[in-house]
């Protein structure tokens, strides 16, 4: 594979999806600029890359107009931009300031930055979600088939009642935002979303200290029921963190994916699948977890949310559950 000479910059850096993104960049030969929150955070994401093209600038506070001007000033090399910096967060003390102003604001502010000071970056890929298309009621219904053409109709004030809605309204908001800002702003560059369904998968370099970000942490919950426990409430639709970090590159990386949104969705899982894959693939966790009874009413396999560009024009060939889940636990286990 031949060094590409461009240099993509990416906020949240520290990052589940970030990291694996970086490291997919790093490979193919990109360099990359990251930003995060503190120096400390970045001279840790060093040690981690350990690769001469992982730079990173602090840009401590998204909510801010003009944050990242220095940033974009130094780095002129920069021609690619991928905001996934964003609270992932259901619980906040304050849902309007911690959660809905960073995500909403911050994206207006980084794209204003980067048409008044890096008129050449020519991509931006922005990181959305599955909740930016639906309400919570709809996302969490196994029949919804919305997705790249649909959106969440919580009105900004639904959005401030609770966490849950205040990440999608965050998420809605903010992506909103973004589509607004190219048609009326029209800046040097194009725009295309990936929204991703919950990701799982291990992280991009074992810390077993570090406490897993909020969807990760659904499969490493698993690992605290005892046998007696009864299976959680536990549903959705899962997509695998490679190859949500692999849809970012591809999503700026391909003409035809220009102007689009991609939703990111491999299949369903419940609690009892969840399970299943992990007694089958480290046999020794049997004795430790409840057994995985049928309850007869099982919502797993194929989603119905409409991704059809993501599968049409991305075309990636989707880690499995079993895959995904089985490394995850490994990693978490130590194995
Ligand atoms: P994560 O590990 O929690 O990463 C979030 C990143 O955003 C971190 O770098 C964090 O910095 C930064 N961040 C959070 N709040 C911030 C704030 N107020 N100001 C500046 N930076 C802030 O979560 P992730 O799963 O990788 O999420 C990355 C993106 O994917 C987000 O936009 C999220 O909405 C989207 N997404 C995630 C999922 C999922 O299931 N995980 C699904 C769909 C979409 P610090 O490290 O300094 O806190």
């Amino acid at each position: 594979m031949t060094a590409s000479p461009t240099t993509v910059f990416i906020s949240g850096a520290t990052g589940f999806i970030a990291q694996h993104i970086i490291t997919q960049l790093l490979t193919k030969g990109y360099s990359v600029v990251g930003s995060v929150r503190s120096t400390e955070k970045g001279e840790s994401l060093v040690k981690i890359f350990n690769n001469p093209k992982f730079t990173f600038e602090v840009v401590k506070v998204l909510e801010k107009e003009g944050a990242f001007d220095e940033a974009l000033k130094k780095h002129s090399e920069v021609t690619v931009f991928l905001h996934s910096a964003s609270p992932v967060t259901f619980n906040a003390e304050d849902n309007e300031r911690d959660i809905l102003i960073p995500a909403i604001e911050g994206t207006k502010y980084v794209l204003k930055s980067i048409k008044e000071h890096a008129p050449q970056i020519t991509r931006v890929v922005y990181t959305s979600s599955v909740v930016a298309t639906g309400t919570p009621q709809e996302i969490s219904d196994p029949n919804f088939n919305g997705g790249e053409t649909t959106w969440g109709s919580l009105t900004y004030d639904q959005s401030k009642e609770n966490g849950f809605a205040a990440y999608f309204g965050s998420k809605t908001f903010a992506e909103k935002a973004a589509w607004n800002f190219v048609e009326t702003e029209k800046p040097n560059f194009t725009l295309s979303t990936v929204n991703p369904v919950y990701v799982f998968g291990p992280q991009n370099y074992h810390n077993g200290e570090k406490e897993l970000n909020a969807s990760a942490q659904m499969v490493g919950n698993i690992l605290k029921l005892k046998p007696d426990d009864a299976l959680p409430q536990l549903t959705g639709t899962f997509i695998d963190v490679r190859d949500v970090a692999k849809a970012h590159i591809l999503a700026f990386e391909t003409e035809k994916a220009q102007g689009k949104r991609f939703v990111l969705s491999n299949s369903r899982f419940d609690a009892e699948e969840l399970v299943e894959v992990i007694t089958k693939n480290i046999p020794e966790l049997k004795q430790k977890l409840p057994a995985a009874k049928s309850t007869g009413d099982r919502a797993t396999g194929r989603s119905l949310l409409d991704d059809s560009n993501a599968r049409s024009i991305l075309a990636i060939d989707y880690i499995s559950l079993e895959q995904s889940v089985t490394e995850s636990i490994k990693q978490i286990l130590g194995n």
